[in-house]
């Protein structure tokens, strides 16, 4: 069966960020230090079966066939349809409810450093010029950008001389709304599993058998923002709502990335189809759609590499996943940029290269609980012109949610 070994992939992660925070920081500071009028002052806040291509399958008994799904019916942690067994029976216990986490509770540093600028700015009972200072550096400091900084503020002033904006509580809320507007878009929900998955048998013949879609969500981004974690959470939330899943484990180049990924299947209670090291990932995918299409999968989340010898190397296997992915019986119906929120600015240029590969359906912001500022959603939304669909609060099993904007910008202010 699966051999589990321990999270190694966490150092990973630890460099990026480790090797990113000073990083963001000192560009950061430069910005601010660059842009500021003068003042002077401080702050405010101063084991496995082996089919065809050395590719490995983890066995569990075959799912009954999911009903589709919305992303409504697939909220964190909460169990939306009737749990159904091997067979379609009924299952009998009730799913686990695990209560989300909350972006108040978990975003540490985002909140801290923006509520600090806009007490500040209450506090003063007028609008002056320090108040301008005060806001742009609390959103360049909050990693908002200088580009969305300087459109926010500059509607903002607007607004104050043509009187309707007359105090600071006002204008706060002007640019809490503002910023709520910035980064809400269409189509910021994960598309619904299934819609086009015709019902089988799971494995009868096939001259009787209807053809069956197999919906594949792939997982892109740089090594260590937390691709495979994320992908254990979209796991688990979605096995828990009652919609059986297939994992392919599409990085081979990353020692362990697959030992990482059976742990996550375990949890998840999901099989897992995985490659040798080194392996063709195209393959591993191409044989998980497959066996999800035999076996009445609904769903592949497939894993990719996020770092290979070269860039050209990296665009160019991408490519190759998503077109096998989007071979019949498959269809690729996500294609989630997986952004370490730490990152900051610096994250949104290392972006760019898998925007080149694929066209990239959404983001899921990672580590929003960690040193991140938060504000790196705003320049997701107006520099990438992508939606954030997720959101991730933490490394357990239940701390990934949807995107909320109202909460969120609530949350930082
Ligand atoms: P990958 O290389 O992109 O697959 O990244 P991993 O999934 O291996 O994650 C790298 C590290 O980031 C691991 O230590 C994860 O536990 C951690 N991580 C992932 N998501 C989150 C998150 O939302 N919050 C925190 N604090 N850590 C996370």
């Amino acid at each position: 069966m699966i051999d589990v070994v321990p999270l190694t992939a966490a150092a990973d992660g630890l460099i990026a960020v480790v090797v990113a925070v000073p990083v963001v920081l000192v560009a950061g500071g430069i910005a601010i230090a660059t842009r500021r009028r003068g003042r002077g002052d401080g702050s405010p806040t101063a084991g496995a079966e082996t089919g065809g291509g050395g590719v490995a399958v983890a066995e569990r008994p075959a799912p009954a066939p999911a009903a589709p799904q919305t992303s409504e019916q697939t909220g964190s942690g909460v169990a939306a349809e009737p749990r159904v067994g091997v067979g379609g029976e009924p299952v009998d216990e009730p799913a686990p409810v695990v209560e989300p986490p909350t972006y108040r509770g978990r975003l540490g540093k985002a909140r801290g450093l923006l509520s600090g600028y806009i007490g500040a700015v209450r506090a003063k009972g007028r609008i002056d010029a320090t108040t301008w200072d005060d806001l742009e550096e609390a959103l360049i400091r909050a990693d908002v950008g200088v580009g969305a900084t300087d459109a926010l503020l500059d509607d903002l002033r607007g607004r104050v001389k043509a009187g309707s904006i007359p105090d600071p509580d006002a204008l706060i809320d002007a640019l809490k709304a503002d910023l709520v507007a910035m980064v809400t878009t269409p189509a910021s929900g994960l598309s619904a599993v299934g819609s086009g998955h015709t019902e089988g048998t799971g494995g009868g013949s096939p001259d009787d058998e209807p053809a069956r879609t197999v919906d594949v969500w792939l997982f892109v981004g740089v090594n260590g923002v937390g691709k495979t974690t994320t992908l254990g959470k979209v796991a688990t939330r979605l096995s828990r709502a009652g919609t059986p899943v297939l994992l392919a484990a599409g990085d081979t180049f990353r020692a362990a990335a697959g030992e990482q990924l059976s742990l996550w299947a375990e949890r998840a209670g999901a099989d897992i189809v995985r490659g040798s090291e080194g392996g063709d990932p195209s393959s591993v995918v191409f044989d998980a759609v497959q066996r999800a299409a035999s076996k009445g999968y609904p769903l592949v989340l497939a894993d990719t590499a996020g770092r290979l010898h070269n860039k050209v190397n990296l665009i160019e296997e991408l490519k190759k996943i998503r077109k096998v992915s989007d071979r019949p019986p498959g269809r690729v119906t996500e294609v989630l940029l997986v952004l370490d929120a730490t990152t900051g600015q610096n994250g949104l240029a290392q972006a760019k290269v898998f925007l080149d590969a694929v066209v990239v359906t959404g983001v899921v912001l990672t580590k929003l609980d960690g040193t991140a500022k938060g504000g790196i959603v705003v320049a997701i939304q107006r520099e990438l012109g992508l939606p954030v669909k997720l959101v991730g609060l933490g490394e357990g099993p239940d701390d990934l949610i949807d995107f909320d904007p109202e909460a969120f910008v609530d949350a930082l202010f």
